[in-house]
Order: structure tokens, then C-alpha cells, then sequence
């Protein structure tokens, strides 16, 4: 077992931190405070190769993998959740294109958001379909030799700057997850309009919208991947996001608690610093026994997509590390506001900044409820094991031995 970073992985995440700290950590607060996408970070993130951490180096990236992104967004995330969604959205926009996309799509897309040339966006929800993903009312039909998409999506996050869309949409109204394909909508396109941008609680660096598909029409090789194939490509794609999303709770809750320690530190009551009071040095004990525990989940998560195991292989891990690590950086932000007492309530200081920015994370790719369906179910079929004989540890209420033990002890009784 080795638990090391590999050296490539070592640069990216330290040359990570040193970005974050120097140019990201002085924009936090006003990112928030303004709530405009931060264009002077994704031209820095550009410049620096980190928004092609993840491609492989044919196609313009550095071919750090899911890992690399990972320990990246995990260091920029310590100070500022919208600047790691921004370094996200690289794969949002992508990993279907990879996995599926024709040459040319993934020449153009792929090579484009891999060197900073283009910016996607992904749009599977709709007002009506979130979780269920397979209710989707978006439709897609062939229209000579275009496709033509009707239909609204909700929630795309950064399509206020992107170069294109990814929309999912019904080609088979009636075959439910075998009728729904996906496309590569150019933008701007005349059929695609951005009805409004969401006024959310948090992460307010990245925009997120309401897109009107009013009879948008669309190339035939918009079509990515096959026709009616797009909602196992779908998940596919999820899941290589998964863990980036966790790596962003892992960022956000370590951030949070070494603000909450630097204070605890420094805040003295009935003579003494406040960490040198049990109830908030076990405070901070419990957050980073979070943040190691989320973390390690959260690196095998991202392991674990660049060895390219089955999807149900790893889809429980992944949902592991995403709910863990989104939890996490809910509970963990919430102690450190919490440390700060009255000041932490204050706009003046980060932590209800952190606080507000956490629980997007409980929402987004999975919500927390959706994640402990796929556990569960995993542990329900034998998935998820570790190899222990639950017949060896003792018997259970009402098995075969127990009820012979019972009718044994009946008939001893009887016989008395
Ligand atoms: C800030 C933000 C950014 C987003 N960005 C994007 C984006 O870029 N692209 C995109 O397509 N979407 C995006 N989303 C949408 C997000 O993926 C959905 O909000 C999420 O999938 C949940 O869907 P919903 O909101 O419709 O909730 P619903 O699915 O309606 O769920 C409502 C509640 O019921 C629970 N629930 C649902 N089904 C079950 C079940 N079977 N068992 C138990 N509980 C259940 C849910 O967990 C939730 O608590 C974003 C959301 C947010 C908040």
C-alpha cells in the first residue's frame, strides 16, 4: 500500500497551493461579496495549464488525471469553493465528450476547454427533473439535417460564459432511459436563450441559469455519442465529476478549520485561549478527523476514475467520498463559525462565507440522499463488502438455529 503522491502529483498539488494562496485567497471575499464570475482567475488558472490538469496531453493537457485535478481543486477550494467550481467545470464540460465525442468533437471541445479556448456548460435539470433524471421533458427531433431541442433547463452553472452546452434531452419519449441522447449545443444559438440567472445562497462566483430551448436547432453532429445511449453516458459522465466535487468539500472544510484553529488560538476567555477549553479543542479534534477521513475517500474516489474501473465497480465509492466529503464540509464550517462565536455570524469574516458555500455541495451531482441510494443498494447486492461472514460472527434473531434453540428449549418445557 502506498499512500505517497507520485512526483508529477506533488508539483501540481504544490504549485496548486502556492496559486491559491497568492492569487486566489486576496479575491475570495470579493468574489462572494460582488457576486460576478472572477474572469482575472480563470485567465490565471489558463496561464498556469491547470484547467487542462485532467486531459491527456494530445489533447493540450498536462495528463494529471482526475487526481491531479483533484489535489488542485482541493487547494484552491482551502480558500475559495467558486474559484475550485471553476476549475471543476473543466470536466463538467467534458468527460462525456471524452468518453463518447467523435474525433472532431473531441479535437474541438476537448483541446478547446483543456487550453482555455472554450468554456462549457452542462444542463441535465429541469424544473421538474432533478434526482429523476429520466423524467426529463426536454425533447430532441430530427429535423432534416439538424436535430431541433424544445424544452428548459434549470440550473447550468457558468452558461452566462460559455462557449457551448451540454443538453440532455429526450430522441425516445416512450423507451423512459433508453430514449435519451445527448448534445453539443454551440453557443450562442438563436433557439437557446438564458431566461434569468438563479439568485442562490452561495458559491456566487459561478452563475448559474434558467435556458429556454425554443425550437433550437442544432447540427446532426451535435449528437454526442449514440442516439438514445445518452443517459448511461450521462452517469458515466457524473461520475468522473464526483470526486472533483468531493475535493472541493475536502478544500472548503480544511480551509475552515485551520481559520477556526488559527482563532481558537489567538480568542482568550476566563483567562486562557478558548483552545485550551475542551469543548472547542474536541471541536476541532472532531473536524479533523472529518477532513482526514473525507480526504482519504476522496483520493481513492479520484484514483480510482483514472485506473478506469466498471462503473459498478466504483460508483459506491465515489458516491462515499462525494457524500462524505460534502458532509463534511457542512458540519466542519458550521464548528468554525461556530469557534468564532458572534464574529462568525458576520459578513466581515470568512466563515459564514464557508458556511453558505458548503452546502451547495450537498445538492449538487448527487444529492447527500441520492448517494446513501447508491451505498445502500451497494451494500444490499454485495458490492460493497469486506469480506466478513456475518454467519461466523453468531447467529441472528429467528435463523434456523435460533428458532431450533427455541423450539429445543419449547419442548424441554413442555416435556417438564
Ligand atoms: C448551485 C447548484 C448548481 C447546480 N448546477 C447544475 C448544473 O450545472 N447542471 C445541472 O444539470 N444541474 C445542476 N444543479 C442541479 C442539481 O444537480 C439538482 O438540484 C439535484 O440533482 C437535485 O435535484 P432537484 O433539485 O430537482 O431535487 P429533487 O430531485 O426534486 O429532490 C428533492 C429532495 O428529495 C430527495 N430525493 C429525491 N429522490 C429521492 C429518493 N428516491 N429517495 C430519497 N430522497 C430523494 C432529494 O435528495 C432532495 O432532498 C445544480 C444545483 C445547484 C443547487
Amino acid at each position: 500500500m502506498d499512500f505517497g503522491l507520485n512526483e508529477q502529483q506533488r508539483q501540481v498539488r504544490d504549485r496548486a497551493a502556492a496559486l491559491a494562496r497568492e492569487v486566489v485567497a486576496p479575491r475570495a471575499a470579493a468574489i462572494d461579496r460582488k457576486g460576478t464570475y472572477p474572469q482575472d482567475l480563470f485567465e490565471a488558472f489558463r496561464d498556469a495549464g491547470f484547467l487542462g490538469l485532467a486531459f491527456p496531453e494530445e489533447f493540450g493537457g498536462s495528463g494529471a488525471g482526475t487526481l491531479g485535478l483533484a489535489l488542485a481543486i482541493e487547494e484552491v477550494a482551502k480558500y475559495c469553493s467558486s474559484a475550485g467550481l471553476l476549475l471543476l467545470t473543466t470536466r463538467l464540460a467534458t468527460a462525456g465528450i471524452q468518453m463518447a465525442g467523435t474525433p472532431e468533437q473531441r479535437e474541438r471541445y476537448v483541446r478547446g476547454v483543456a487550453t482555455g479556448r472554450l468554456r462549457g456548460a452542462f444542463a441535465l435539470t429541469e424544473p421538474e427533473a432533478g434526482s429523476d433524471a429520466v423524467n426529463i421533458a426536454t425533447t430532441a427531433r430530427r429535423d432534416g439535417d439538424g436535430w431541433m431541442l424544445d424544452g428548459m433547463k434549470l440550473w447550468a452553472g457558468q452558461a452566462t460564459v460559455a462557449d457551448f452546452v451540454i443538453v440532455v434531452a429526450k430522441t425516445n419519449p416512450e423507451a423512459g432511459a433508453r430514449g435519451v441522447s445527448a448534445f453539443v449545443v454551440d453557443l450562442p444559438n438563436p433557439g437557446c436563450r438564458i431566461v434569468r440567472e438563479l439568485p442562490k445562497m452561495g458559491v456566487l462566483g459561478v452563475p448559474v441559469v434558467e435556458i429556454l430551448l425554443d425550437a433550437c436547432r442544432v447540427p446532426l453532429s451535435a449528437l454526442l455519442g449514440e442516439e438514445n445511449h445518452g443517459f448511461r453516458l450521462v452517469m458515466r459522465h457524473l461520475n468522473v465529476v464526483r470526486p472533483l466535487v468531493a475535493a472541493r468539500g475536502v478544500g472548503l472544510a480544511a480551509g475552515a478549520t485551520q481559520y477556526a484553529l488559527a482563532y481558537a488560538q489567538q480568542r482568550r476567555t476566563f483567562g486562557r485561549p478558548i483552545i485550551e477549553h475542551q469543548a472547542i479543542a474536541f471541536k476541532l479534534a472532531e473536524m479533523a478527523m472529518g477532513v482526514e477521513s473525507a480526504r482519504l475517500l476522496t483520493h481513492r474516489a479520484a484514483w480510482l476514475v483514472d485506473q478506469g474501473g466498471s462503473d459498478r465497480e466504483i460508483a459506491h465509492f465515489l458516491s462515499l467520498a462525494k457524500a462524505q466529503a460534502s458532509e463534511t464540509a457542512v458540519r466542519v464550517s458550521e464548528e468554525a463559525l461556530q469557534i468564532l462565536g458572534g464574529y462568525g455570524y458576520l459578513k466581515d469574516y470568512a466563515t459564514e462565507r464557508y458556511y453558505r458555500d458548503a452546502k451547495q455541495l450537498t445538492l449538487v451531482e448527487g444529492t447527500s440522499e441520492i448517494h446513501r441510494m447508491i451505498i445502500s443498494r451497494a451494500l444490499a447486492d454485495g458490492t460493497l463488502d469486506w469480506g466478513c461472514d456475518a454467519n461466523a460472527i453468531g447467529g441472528l434473531p429467528n435463523d434456523e438455529r435460533d428458532r431450533a434453540r427455541r423450539d429445543a428449549m419449547i419442548h424441554a418445557a413442555q416435556g417438564e
